[in-house]
């Protein structure tokens, strides 16, 4: 599903933010990527969605080699990818309806449609009384929940999840987690992003760990940061 081959990534002015990175995921797998702030996630991430382009080495996803993919192809790649963020990113000025609906809208469902899919990955994250909410109506726990249904709502074979729980106390962290999961025992490979190591020793899932750009772990084990 994803495949890291040798690479590296330095950004404008110099900086190395990455440096011969090497691993997979399989499809169907759920991982979590970790490090200090500055170690790099952020910018794995980015090269997995196309938000930024390696220096050197190869990324494929789901077999497409990004290298080859023309501006004008980025958009299906991406179609297989669903993103969440710490701050969710959600469209304040829209319903929660609207929000999940976004990336249905743009590939071209109608409204009518839409309804069907967004109702259902609405129910799939326990929120589906809130549709006609805005999300500042939400706690923090139900926003991050619309930001997991309008990843899924098209049903992409990988999410990908940037500090996720960052906001979120212990409890709720775990409760995203858990959903996470359900979405990883029906296919989807899952790759979280945290530097959250007690929400981590809490679950036993394979954990890749980044430090100084360099992938130092890859397993189970305990990492030493
Ligand atoms: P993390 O997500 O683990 O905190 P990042 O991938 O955000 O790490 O950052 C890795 C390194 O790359 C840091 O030193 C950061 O300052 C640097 N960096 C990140 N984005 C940029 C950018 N757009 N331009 C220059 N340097 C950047
Ligand atoms: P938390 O304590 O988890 O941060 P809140 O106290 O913000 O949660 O919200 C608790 C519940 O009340 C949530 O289900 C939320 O949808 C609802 N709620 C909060 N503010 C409003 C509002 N202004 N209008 C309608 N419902 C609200």
């Amino acid at each position: 599903m994803i495949r890291f081959e040798q690479v590296s990534k330095t950004y404008r002015g110099g900086h190395q933010a990455l440096s011969h990175v090497d691993f997979h995921v399989q499809p169907g797998e759920m991982a979590f990527l970790t490090g200090h702030s500055g170690a790099g996630k952020s910018t794995l991430l980015k090269l997995i969605s196309l938000m930024e382009r390696p220096t050197a080495g190869r990324v494929l996803i789901n077999g497409h080699d990004l290298r080859k993919i023309k501006p004008s192809q980025v958009p299906y790649v991406r179609r297989d990818i669903g993103m969440i963020f710490q701050d969710h990113r959600l469209l304040m000025d829209k319903t929660v309806f609207d929000n999940v609906a976004l990336p249905l809208i743009i590939e071209g469902y109608s409204v009518q449609e839409a309804r069907k899919r967004v109702v259902a990955a609405l129910e799939k994250v326990g929120i589906a009384d809130k549709v006609k909410h805005y999300p500042k109506m939400l706690s923090g726990g139900e926003q991050q929940r619309v930001g997991i249904a309008r990843a899924i709502v098209t049903k992409p074979p990988l999410l990908l999840a940037d500090e996720p729980t960052g906001n979120l106390d212990p409890k709720l962290s775990m409760e995203i987690i858990r959903l996470f999961e359900e979405f990883n025992k029906v296919g989807v490979a899952v790759l979280i992003a945290t530097h959250d190591l007690g929400l981590i020793a809490r679950l036993r899932y394979r954990t890749l760990t980044l430090k100084d750009g360099r992938m130092i772990n890859d397993g189970l084990e305990d990492s030493e940061l």
